[in-house]
């Protein structure tokens, strides 16, 4: 059986924007992170964060250092997925490499991650997976069908997760944001800042800390009777 109070994190992403928030959160409420990701974080941060290089679309590269992390862990009571990129395009001209590529970063990360992570969940009885969706795959956006596809597929896969899981006491749930600044978001010019503002009942861009605050939630006690949940964190876009 899992102590309860072990606070070990697994994180895919984590070198910048909404995953560094996510790991920064965590450190503050001792948390030990493990975060797989290309780059490490280029700052300094309070607290024990381990990176392991890796590039998620690298199968077995990404397989092997989970397995370094849940090694060096041991019990791991957490795993956050927030690897994720785009390749926005009309579907027209979306090239193959545009759909595969970040429905393998996007997905089957998450797919692989949860896999590698389920028996030991299983195991202790119990884990909490957070999955960092997004609003676009709740009700999409034109010129990015692979990123909205690879989101909806995010929300389903926790979904199912969560009823496989339910009986052993391990929670999933989603996140899905909606503009957050960060370096996904920072190609926007002022005209289509504006123009996303418009569509936001709060009227403004959300910061990485305030969906990071949503998976501290989350993974908390406090959150022991959600499960299978998305957790819009958008300013209201979708409601
Ligand atoms: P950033 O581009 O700032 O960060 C993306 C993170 O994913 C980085 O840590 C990056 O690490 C990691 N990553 C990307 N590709 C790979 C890869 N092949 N292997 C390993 N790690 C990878 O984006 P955000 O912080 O904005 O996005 C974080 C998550 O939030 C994503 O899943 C995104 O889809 C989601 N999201 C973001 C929204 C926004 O408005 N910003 C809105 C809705 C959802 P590195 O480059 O070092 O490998």
């Amino acid at each position: 059986m899992c102590d309860r109070n072990m606070k070990k994190a697994i994180l895919t992403g984590g070198s910048r924007g909404i995953g560094l928030a996510i790991i920064k959160a965590l450190l503050a409420d001792g948390y030990e992170v493990w975060y797989l990701s290309r780059t490490p974080i280029s700052e300094e941060i309070a607290g024990t964060a381990h990176h392991l290089s890796c590039d998620v679309m690298d199968r077995m590269a990404f397989e092997k250092a989970l397995k370094t992390a849940t090694e060096e862990a041991g019990e791991i009571s957490l795993l956050v997925n927030d690897a994720g990129i785009t390749r926005d395009g009309l579907i027209m001209r979306m090239k193959d490499a545009d759909w595969d590529d970040v429905l393998k970063v996007n997905l089957t990360s998450v797919f692989l991650s949860c896999r590698a992570l389920s028996r030991q969940f299983l195991r202790q009885r119990y884990g909490v997976i957070i999955n960092i969706a997004s609003v676009v795959g709740i009700v999409g956006n034109p010129g990015q069908a692979n990123y909205a596809a690879s989101k909806a597929g995010i929300i389903g896969l926790s979904k199912s997760l969560a009823k496989e899981f339910a009986s052993r006491n391990i929670r999933v749930n989603c996140i899905a944001p909606g503009f957050i600044d960060t370096s996904m978001t920072q190609k926007l010019n002022e005209e289509q800042k504006k123009s996303i503002c418009d569509k936001i009942p709060l009227g403004y861009i959300g910061d990485a800390e305030q969906v990071a605050k949503a998976v501290r939630f989350l993974a908390s006690a406090d959150a022991s009777y959600i499960t299978g949940q998305v957790l819009a964190v958008d300013g209201g876009m979708t409601m």
